[in-house]
């Protein structure tokens, strides 16, 4: 496969926004089925006191966060938070520990109990637990976990600005010791943190490179939180948010592109242009890791309306969205 360049992924960036779109769409249903969207459910297993300094989270240790902090919770309060997101309609539950790294013993064995509880509901099995080593991918995926979420937040020169405790060749690390397993990957990143387009080029490019791409790919926007070093931080614009998904569904026509963190701070205009875009996943549920997430009604409603707006197919309709931005795109990306 030849690698894709930052110059390629920056041309992506400035084209129009509605000839981005179209781009994008175009891709999206050579590799997909129309209309599909994955509903993945989010529950914390272990929230807060967290070794690692990552700027944006209010799980780490470092920042004076007002978070109910939680020690790993029971594998029962994991099977009916499971049980419920089925019920709700859920095709994928994710359980999130704000861990440095996974721990031998019985934090291991806790998790794979989680997962093998998970499994039998016959729902995906996703988790994210910090650094995992070779080992610890082949017993999670002997318990039948799907994938593995760690993201690599920005880019490579980005990074060091917002987190000084882990490396991003470490974080690289983890993410081949669950491929070598065969767990899925799933890995992306946060825009709205002070990085540059340049930078967003950057962590997609490093995404786009991984051999193979990873299966799903979350976007999220910076929430900032009160506490944290980037609580200042602006909240992104709806058609940062666009462009990024967009390109990314360019780049990564076989991924899923997740809608993820700061879906909250979008109209369901921007959402329904991020699905038309190539978005076919988002996160599901009231509440993500440690923020609020959107109305579980409304995404339904959301997900109805773009079904019928895909098939219809029309160009029009979707102008008609594209309406609310009127600027091309060159006057929001700045290197
Ligand atoms: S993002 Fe994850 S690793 Fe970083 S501080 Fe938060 S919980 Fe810890």
């Amino acid at each position: 496969m030849n690698k894709i360049t930052s110059e390629q992924i920056k041309n992506l960036f400035t084209l129009p926004l509605n000839e981005l779109i179209f781009k994008a769409r175009e891709i999206h249903k050579k590799n997909f089925e129309d209309g599909d969207v994955q509903l993945a459910s989010l529950i914390s297993i272990k929230t807060g006191s967290c070794p690692e300094d990552c700027k944006y989270c209010p799980q780490s240790a470092h920042y004076n966060v007002n978070l109910k902090k939680e020690n790993l919770i029971d594998v029962s309060e994991v099977k009916e938070a499971a049980k419920l997101a089925k019920k709700n309609g859920a095709n994928r539950f994710c359980m999130g520990a704000a861990w440095k790294k996974l721990r031998d013993g019985k934090d291991i064995d806790a998790v794979i109990e989680m997962i093998k509880e998970v499994k039998s509901l016959d729902l995906e099995a996703c988790v994210t637990l910090g650094s995992i080593t070779k080992d610890q991918a082949e017993r999670l995926k002997d318990a039948g976990l799907d994938a593995y979420n760690h993201n690599i937040d920005t880019s490579p020169d980005y990074y060091k600005k917002i987190i000084t405790t882990r490396t991003f060749d470490e974080r690289l690390e983890t993410i081949q010791n669950a491929r070598q397993a065969g767990i899925s990957v799933c890995s992306g990143g946060i825009i709205g943190m002070g990085e540059s387009w340049n930078d967003r080029a950057e962590m997609l490019r490093v995404l786009a490179n991984l051999e193979p791409q990873p299966e799903s790919v979350p976007i999220n926007a910076l929430v900032p939180v009160e506490g944290t070093p980037l609580q200042n931080q602006k909240i992104v614009e709806p058609e940062e948010m666009i462009i990024m998904i967009a390109t990314a569904r360019i780049i990564m026509p076989k991924s899923r592109i997740r809608l993820s963190a700061g879906r909250k701070y979008l109209s369901s205009e921007t959402q329904m242009l991020c699905l038309l875009s190539g978005a076919n996943s988002i996160f599901y549920g009231d509440s993500l890791l440690t923020t609020k997430n959107n109305d579980m009604q409304r995404d339904k409603e959301l997900i109805k309306q773009f079904k019928q707006i895909n098939k219809s197919n029309s160009k029009e309709l979707i102008n008609k969205y594209l309406i609310i931005f009127t600027d091309k795109i060159a006057s929001t990306v700045n290197y």
